[in-house]
């Protein structure tokens, strides 16, 4: 089972809200702007992140996800 991790960029209005609330410092914003003209969160740590899923809950945008699948790599 693998722990897919995803942020949809084009749905982040780049609050920056799971970037504050992440407690072990993974996530930045980016340097470049989306679709919308926001600069949408990253994962700038990955392997620090421990899948907690604060940030996903704290998301107004819905834009963070995190899913299982049964097969060793994420789609
Ligand atoms: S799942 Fe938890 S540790 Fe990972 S980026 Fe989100 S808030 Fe941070
Ligand atoms: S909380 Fe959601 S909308 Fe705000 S920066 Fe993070 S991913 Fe983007």
């Amino acid at each position: 089972m693998t722990y897919c991790y995803h942020i949809e960029t084009d749905r982040c209005k780049g609050c920056g809200l799971c970037v504050a609330v992440c407690p072990k410092k993974v996530l930045e914003l980016s340097t470049q702007v989306n679709s919308m003209g926001y600069f949408p969160a990253y994962q700038a740590r990955p392997e620090d992140c421990i899948l907690c899923a604060i940030c996903c809950t704290m998301c107004p945008d819905v834009a963070i996800s995190i899913t299982e699948t049964a097969s060793d790599a994420c789609p």
